[in-house]
């Protein structure tokens, strides 16, 4: 069986377009099982754009399979099938408390002992929520939301995690912990397809990356080549630290 065959998310000739805007331009992409794949690239790359059509938010043409079916419809739809998906900004219910986001995530399981132990389970990876489970989102740092954004994705326990730029607007030290979160999600066999413009933060956990250049994909191979190779480095991230 080719790579191509045995990817969990097969992407092809996807395009994004806007009322006056084309976003996105043929894009081909692949994610296997139990991979990161990173999507980076300058502002306005259409980075997030490829994530949001991924997710039905967003009209595109093109041919999308997800575990051998097309991927369609809506956004529920969406999840049903296995994605999970992890706004830019995160976008966690302010006014609810951290242990209702997190319930908000599980909203499609039904057995209550279930969504016990899987609220038990995100506790463990995010302690910092176990600590603070009646607190109303609103009031948390944007670390500690980006770390709720990610843990009530992680209540639907899906297939395909996508997360658009989760480093965005974090503090260095913020940006840092949510990454090691995100090693840790991953080290447990989650397949991950991120955006990213801080790309020398995701290179450091992706196996394989994309950059977009206005719409269209002008490199994809591995994140080290990417990452050692000084050449490309400048030509495809400009001058990013290795
Ligand atoms: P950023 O890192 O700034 O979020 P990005 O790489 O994620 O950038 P996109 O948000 O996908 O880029 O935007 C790609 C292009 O599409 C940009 O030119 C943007 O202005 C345009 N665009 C995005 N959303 C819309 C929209 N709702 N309506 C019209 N144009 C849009």
């Amino acid at each position: 069986m080719s790579a191509v065959d045995s990817a969990l998310l097969q992407v092809r000739g996807l395009k994004v377009h806007y009322r006056n805007v084309q976003a996105v331009h043929g894009v081909d992409l692949d994610v296997r099982e139990g991979e990161v794949v990173a999507v980076l690239g300058a502002n306005g790359a259409g980075k997030s754009s490829i994530i949001k059509s991924l997710m039905g938010l967003v009209p595109c043409t093109g041919e999308v399979q997800f575990a051998g079916a097309p991927l369609a419809g809506t956004s529920a739809k969406r999840v049903e099938a296995g994605l999970a998906y992890v706004p830019e900004g995160r976008r966690v219910f302010g006014d609810l408390s951290v242990e209702d986001n997190l319930r908000m995530g599980g909203y499609i399981v039904r057995d209550a002992n279930e969504v016990k132990r899987r609220l038990d389970g995100v506790y463990e990876l995010f302690t910092r929520l176990g600590e603070r489970r009646l607190q109303l989102a609103a009031t948390l740092s944007g670390g500690e939301q980006q770390m709720l954004a990610l843990g009530r994705a992680l209540m639907r326990q899906p297939r395909l995690l996508l997360l658009d730029e989760p480093s965005l607007g974090l503090a260095p030290i913020m940006v840092q912990m949510v990454y090691r979160l995100i090693e840790r999600i991953a080290a447990g066999g989650m397949t991950i397809l991120l955006s990213e413009q801080s790309a020398h933060i995701a290179l450091k956990l992706a196996s394989r990356a994309y950059v977009l250049e206005t719409g269209g994909v002008a490199f994809s191979g591995a994140a080290a080549e990417l990452q050692s190779n000084p050449a490309l480095r400048e030509a495809y991230l400009g001058s990013v630290p290795s």
